[in-house]
Formats: structure tokens, C-alpha cells, sequence
């Protein structure tokens, strides 16, 4: 949603799609029923603001596909929200549930506002208008919702709150992404990011490269780029630069130290938004450098965790010969033009909707273990998560192998291949 007016999404998510149902030769019809949504759901929410007046928020929410199960998917509450939007990130959603092989389907949800500028009332309000005008739609056998782009898990609470009092019965499962003690999973925080490095793990195995004789570069320092800065030193790496954000100067920066940055330090200089203070970086003796120098750095991997958009036509020329993998741990990090280039270097691509489906994995954890109402240990959610991860990622990286397909197509095929077989198997298309 930081693109600009011209950019959409959902354009996009078609055009990839289309590419590879002409490599799957799949029908017309199957192809017209994938193309969009099942379902889509607009309303206004009237809220009566904290100063007497009454204000209406539009509110969404699409379901691609089910044909795997419930639709599963975060909601964001954001100013620039848009249907295209939130209907690219409900496709993405199914492919990505396919990916993990999760029996779960795609959708996504929003509501056009600023948490920036809404006191915690209401939030509240929105949130539990968001589920009166779909409580009939979603639920645990249904459609899942999730925390997305400024939605946390106290709006989470809310929103179940709501759908349980209409349902009249506990339902902790119809709502993932809540605290942990309030029906949230264990391993939650770590999942995305650990996600990501079990993937680039298995790739390391594959490619025969020692991961204690790698460097890495992370764009961004949030949820994301953290954990997987923290499992990929556990396997011995060496993070050399990480990129972030200044909320004081409003300004992006790298900051890199040849001898590996140290994540216990850097988080103590980071703000709840994964923003890091520049002058404290350089009194810990770190090198500044600007924020899109992260891209240019000499090392075997490059990990973007931070937005969509950032690997461009303008800036791939950049990336060093050195560098043998990218991680895509945040979703679309990569523009189309930029992934021709990549394909044609020979880069190994780990593609974001199977390097970050850790989440959506541990979400449906989380709804595992409320339907069971049987919470299990943090061990045992993180193993259970590489196996699904390590499984996944193999599931992809043979087709690739034995297809001759740049990895993200073979993701993509193996994600349409299961959803389009679920429709058919169905006997919908
Ligand atoms: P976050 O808000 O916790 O962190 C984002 C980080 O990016 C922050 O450190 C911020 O300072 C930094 N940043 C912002 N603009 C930047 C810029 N221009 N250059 C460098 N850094 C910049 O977000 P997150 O949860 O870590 O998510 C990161 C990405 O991963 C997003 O694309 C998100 O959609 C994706 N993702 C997240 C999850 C999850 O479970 N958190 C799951 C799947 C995908």
C-alpha cells in the first residue's frame, strides 16, 4: 500500500496467475473461477466518536477460495486501504495456504482508517461493527480473520468478544493472532521469522554451502526480519548490514559492521514499530550508511523483511555478484521487472509466499489448538512448524528441480495445482 496511484495489486496477482495457468495449460473454466474471489463482503460500520459525532469506516472482507478449507487471512485497518488491495492479498493468501499444504483457504479483510489517529475506544468500535456486519460469513468453519498491517492481537480479542457474544458459545477458534493466555499460540512472535530461515536453511543443504561460512544483508528490523536474524546466527551466520527505519528523522538507513551486528543490542535500541535511532547505531560503532545501501552489500544472502516494492528494475543492477540467495521474508518485496533480472543471474530465490507462510502455519496452530482447547509447549509448536516448513519447502525446490522452473513459478504451480484440484475434486469447475 505504499505504491503509487498507478500500481494494482490485484492486476498484478491476476498476471501471475495467468502465467501459470497457461503452464498448467489449466481449463477456461477452472481459470475463470480462480481469476476471482468467491466471495467479497462491503459495508459501513457508523462508529460514535469520542467527540459526540457519528463517523461511518468502510470495511471488507474477501474470500478468494475455500475449496481447501475456511478461508484464512489478516485484516488491516489502514488509510489507503482499497478492494484491489485487499482482493490481490486474499489470492496470495490461497496460494499461500496451498504452498504449506494447510487445509485452508485465502481470504483478507480491512477497514479504510488510521489507528494513528482512533483512540483505543474506538478501535474497539470498529472492531466489533467489523464482525456485527459479518459474524453470519466468517467463524471457525468458515472464514478465519487474523491481525494484519496496524491490527494487533488486543483487536483480535475484541473482535472474537463480539462474534462469541452473537454466537452465544465460545468459539476461540473462529479468530487467530489473540494473546497468548486468550487462546494465542506459543511461537507466534517467532514463527514468520524462523520461518523464513528453515527455508534458507534447507537451501544452504541443498546449494552445499555451510551456513557458518555465510554473510547476510535484512532489509527492515521488525517482527519478520528479527527472528530471522536470530535463527540464522543460530546456525552460525553472520548478519552485516541490516536497513531500517528513523521515526525521529523520518528516514530510512543502514547500519553494517563487518564483524556480524549484535541482535540483543540492536534491540534494545528499537522502538514497538522496528524503528532504530540513527545516533545510537553509530555511538555502538556501527557504520552508517543510507537506507537503500543494504541492497548493494557483499554477501551470500539478502533477506528483505521490510515492505513490498523494494527489489526494482532501477536498483537489481546493484546486487553484488557475490550473492547466491534471497530470502523473501516480506510479501511482493520483489517488482516483476526486478525477478526477470534475478532468474536470469541465476539468484536462488526462496519466493515469499512459501519463505513466509510460517505465519499462516502457526495461525492455523493456533486454531488447532483451540478447537482441541489443549495448548501445546513452545517446542512443540516451533518443531511442528519446521516439519510443515521443511516439507514445503522440499515439496517446491524437487518440482523446481525437475521441471527446470525458477523457483517462484514452481511454487506457483504447486499452490494452483492443489486449489484448482480441490475445485475440481468438489465438482465445481
Ligand atoms: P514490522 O512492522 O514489524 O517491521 C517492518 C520493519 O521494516 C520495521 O523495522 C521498519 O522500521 C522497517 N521499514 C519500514 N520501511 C522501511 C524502509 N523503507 N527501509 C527499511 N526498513 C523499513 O513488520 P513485520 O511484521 O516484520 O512484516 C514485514 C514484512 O513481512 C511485511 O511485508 C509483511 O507483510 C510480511 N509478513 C509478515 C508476517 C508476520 O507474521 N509478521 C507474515 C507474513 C508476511
Amino acid at each position: 500500500m505504499t505504491q503509487d496511484a498507478s500500481f494494482n495489486p490485484f492486476a498484478m496477482a491476476r498476471s501471475q496467475f495467468d502465467k501459470i495457468a497457461d503452464l498448467l495449460a489449466l481449463d477456461q473454466g477452472t481459470r475463470d473461477f480462480l481469476r476471482s474471489p468467491q466471495r467479497e463482503y462491503h459495508f459501513t460500520i457508523p462508529v460514535r466518536m469520542d467527540d459526540g459525532q457519528v463517523q461511518v469506516f468502510q470495511g471488507f472482507r474477501v474470500q478468494h477460495n475455500d475449496a481447501r478449507g475456511p478461508a484464512k487471512g489478516g485484516i488491516r485497518f489502514h488509510p489507503q486501504e482499497t478492494i484491489d488491495t485487499v482482493r490481490a492479498l486474499a489470492m496470495w493468501m490461497t496460494w499461500k495456504c496451498a504452498v504449506a499444504d494447510i487445509p485452508l483457504g485465502g481470504g483478507k479483510g480491512g477497514v479504510i482508517c488510521d489507528p494513528h489517529n482512533l483512540s483505543a475506544r474506538e478501535q474497539e468500535a470498529i472492531c466489533r461493527g467489523w464482525i456485527r456486519q459479518l459474524a453470519r460469513n466468517i467463524g471457525p468453519v468458515a472464514d478465519v480473520p487474523a491481525p494484519d498491517v496496524m491490527t494487533n492481537p488486543q483487536h483480535m480479542l475484541w473482535m472474537l468478544d463480539e462474534y462469541e457474544v452473537l454466537s452465544g458459545g465460545h468459539y476461540p477458534g473462529a479468530i487467530t493472532g489473540k494473546p497468548v493466555g486468550m487462546g494465542g499460540s506459543l511461537g507466534r512472535t517467532e514463527a514468520t521469522g524462523y520461518g523464513v530461515i528453515y527455508c534458507l536453511r534447507e537451501a544452504l543443504v541443498e546449494l552445499g554451502i555451510d551456513p557458518a561460512a555465510t554473510t547476510a544483508s535484512v532489509q527492515g528490523f521488525g517482527n519478520v526480519a528479527q527472528y530471522a536474524i536470530d535463527l540464522y546466527h543460530q546456525l552460525g551466520g553472520k548478519v552485516v548490514c541490516v536497513s531500517s527505519w528513523d521515526q525521529a528523522e523520518q528516514t530510512t538507513f543502514a547500519f553494517a559492521r563487518p564483524e556480524g551486528v549484535d541482535l540483543a543490542e540492536l534491540r534494545g535500541m528499537t522502538d514497538r514499530f522496528g524503528g532504530i535511532d540513527k545516533g545510537k547505531t553509530e555511538a555502538a560503532g556501527y557504520t552508517v550508511l543510507p537506507g537503500d545501501k543494504w541492497i548493494d552489500q557483499e554477501v551470500d544472502i539478502l533477506i528483505p523483511a521490510a515492505l513490498e516494492n523494494q527489489i526494482t528494475s532501477e536498483n537489481v543492477g546493484r546486487i553484488s555478484a557475490k550473492v547466491k540467495i534471497i530470502a523473501e521474508g516480506a510479501n511482493g518485496p520483489t517488482t516483476p521487472g526486478a525477478d526477470k533480472v534475478i532468474a536470469e543471474r541465476g539468484i536462488f530465490v526462496i519466493p515469499d509466499f512459501l519463505a513466509n507462510a510460517g505465519g499462516v502455519t502457526c495461525s492455523y496452530f493456533e486454531q488447532v489448538q483451540c478447537n482441541m482447547n489443549y495448548f501445546w509447549e513452545k517446542d512443540d509448536v516451533l518443531s511442528r512448524l519446521d516439519n510443515k516448513m521443511t516439507a514445503a519447502y522440499h515439496s517446491i525446490s524437487r518440482l523446481a528441480a525437475k521441471r527446470k522452473l525458477y523457483m517462484r513459478d514452481a511454487a506457483y504451480v504447486v499452490a494452483i495445482d492443489r486449489v484448482a484440484a480441490g475445485c475440481r475434486d468438489r465438482g465445481w469447475v
